[in-house]
């Protein structure tokens, strides 16, 4: 996991992002957040995550 998508924020191991399908991943980016189960997770419902995964908080 090194790279973090600069659109939808998903932390990934590779600069392609799979969901946006282009090159927009940033190795520059801190903080993780998981996502578990977005339906019984008050942090998912408040920063608008959907699906579960990984996302970085913060991307340069
Ligand atoms: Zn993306």
């Amino acid at each position: 996991m090194k790279y973090a998508c600069k659109e939808c924020k998903r932390v990934m191991a590779q600069k392609e992002c799979y969901y946006c399908k282009k090159e927009s991943g940033s190795n520059d980016w801190g903080g993780l957040l998981i996502i578990i189960d977005p339906e019984n997770s008050e942090i998912s419902e408040r920063s608008g995550y959907t699906v579960p995964g990984k996302y970085a908080l913060k991307i340069r």
